[in-house]
């Protein structure tokens, strides 16, 4: 996938579009999907300019894998799913619709189907307000 400048995480990142933020530091932003599969579904999108995570520097994975993590347990606390689901795609083979490297940590329950990828707008005053909560569990754990 070809790096495009003008994709909507790069709009976002530059501060061009806004988002529900729930983690920002100098290499990663994390923020709400806002066509959550599931409730509570959080991006986290590295800074560097990479459409795929073959060009991804190796720190930058790791810092990516770093705040992965730490937002899996923030979430996990905050809503108590039953599991967490991370997933990465490359490529629209795989079913990458925006051509900048991201990851998606999504709470899974057993009894609760994902919603489709990319159909479901959420209402921003749910996404504001389950984004409070992780936040409130990121500060605890800092
Ligand atoms: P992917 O198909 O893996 O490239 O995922 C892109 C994700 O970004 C989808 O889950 C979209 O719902 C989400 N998304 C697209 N635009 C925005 C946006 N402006 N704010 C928040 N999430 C977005």
């Amino acid at each position: 996938m070809h790096y495009d400048n003008h994709n909507i995480f790069a709009k976002i990142l530059r501060g061009e579009l806004t988002c529900v933020k729930v983690l920002e530091s100098k290499k990663v932003l994390a923020f709400m999907d806002f066509m959550p599969e599931a409730d509570g579904h959080v991006l986290v999108v590295p800074k560097e300019a990479v459409a795929e995570i073959f060009d991804l520097s190796d720190i930058a994975g790791a810092i990516c894998f770093h705040t992965i993590r730490r937002i899996a347990i923030a979430v996990r606390a905050a809503l108590k799913p039953e599991g967490i689901l991370v997933t990465q795609l490359n490529g629209v083979a795989a079913g990458q619709t925006v051509p900048h490297v991201h990851f998606h940590v999504i709470p899974r329950r057993a009894d609760e189907k994902l919603k489709p990828h990319k159909r479901v707008i959420a209402k921003l005053g749910k996404l504001e307000s389950i984004a409070q909560l992780i936040r409130i569990q990121l500060e605890q754990s800092s």
